[in-house]
């Protein structure tokens, strides 16, 4: 099963409205939700666990999910975490979010997905996003339990057979194995998965063991490898291919758009980004960089108009001596005291 080609569609349809029709210049592409923080894992380089450790007991309502949603407006929506699958409304807020017609990326950790489906059928607005970052041995070691890998390729498994969308997330450590994530991705390819999303592992400060993240030139040379194009032609990469190039550092880009991309947490929209988490912000707006554009005009308009007045005066400057000596000569009182030199 492919990528619906409405997804496309619905996302161009966004984007015109918003950039044209409205003339915003900055909106929401995909809100990633996280409606709790908490997991039943605890990977080494997990941040949220970390972050969020005095939180981990609160959950949103679906009511408080919904209203991000409508908020933010983007027609893609991440549900993400902590491990969604544990919330107890977890049913009810995805399927609240498909019935609005948005596209549904349900992040898991692949052990409760058995859980849902009971719940919430298959539908073209609904993928599972299963987190497996390399074959089994490779995996349940980055996740710190052993069959965890075997739990998640079987409900993947089980998921596709039932009609479902899946997809895959990896995330790439120092260290990680080139060969390994080919012979996950060419696995699940036979399965019937939609495609493998990769990134590397977000530096995270509040992890302890800073050994496990990729330096840029690392992780350009891993990238090089895993992303070879003669190595993975046979497999579905699902990643935007612009993406994939920064990845192997054949592009670069200059600005950050934190702003298509928003995350509701159980604190409030997490401010500035998905990665990083300096405050947080009961409001989406207070999150989108003011239009300095706006305070361009403003500016523009503000020099134009003092340039005016100027020029009006300095026009009037000759007309109005001229009636100040005229009046002067009629009514001599009203010339100021002037003191001539010698007086
Ligand atoms: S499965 Fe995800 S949320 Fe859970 S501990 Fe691992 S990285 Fe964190």
């Amino acid at each position: 099963m492919g990528r619906p080609a409405e997804l496309a569609v619905r996302l161009g349809w966004h984007m015109v409205r918003n950039g044209l029709a409205k003339r915003r210049k900055r909106f929401p592409l995909v809100t990633m939700l996280e409606p709790l923080e908490a997991c039943n894992l605890a990977c080494d380089g997990c941040g949220r666990l970390r972050e969020y450790e005095p939180v981990l007991h609160r959950r949103l309502t679906p009511d408080e999910c919904m209203a991000a949603v409508e908020e933010s407006g983007a027609p893609i929506v991440s549900v993400t975490g902590g491990e969604p699958t544990i919330h107890p409304q977890i049913a009810e807020i995805v399927s609240r979010i498909v019935r609005r017609k948005k596209f549904v990326y349900l992040c898991t950790n692949g052990l409760l997905m058995g859980r849902v489906m009971e719940q919430v059928p298959p539908s073209r607005y609904l993928c599972w996003v299963v987190h497996l970052d390399g074959t089994a041995e490779t995996h349940d070691r980055a996740v710190r339990r052993q069959g965890v890998y075997a739990i998640a390729r079987e409900n993947v498994r089980k998921a596709i057979e039932r009609g479902y969308r899946v997809c895959s997330n990896t995330t790439l450590f120092h260290g990680s194995d080139p060969a390994d994530l080919h012979a996950l991705w060419r696995d699940l390819t036979h399965l019937g998965f939609e495609g493998a999303m990769v990134s590397p592992a977000y530096d995270y400060e509040a992890v302890p063991d800073r050994q496990l993240f990729l330096r840029r030139s690392e992780a350009i040379d891993t990238f090089k490898k895993v992303l070879d194009p003669a190595q993975t032609e046979d497999m579905r990469l699902y990643n935007n291919p612009l993406y994939l190039e920064f990845l192997r550092g054949e592009r670069q880009f200059e600005k950050c758009m934190a702003w298509a991309t928003p995350t509701y947490t159980v604190m409030g929209w997490r401010n500035p980004c998905y990665a990083l988490a300096d405050s947080h912000s009961p409001r989406l707006v207070d999150l989108i960089p003011k239009r300095h554009e706006t305070f361009l005009l403003l500016f523009l308009i503000g020099l134009t108009a003092i340039a005016g007045v100027e020029s009006l005066f300095s026009q009037l400057k000759p007309w109005s001596e001229a009636v100040g000596a005229e009046l002067r000569e009629m009514m001599p009182f009203l010339d100021p005291i002037t003191v001539k030199p010698g007086d």
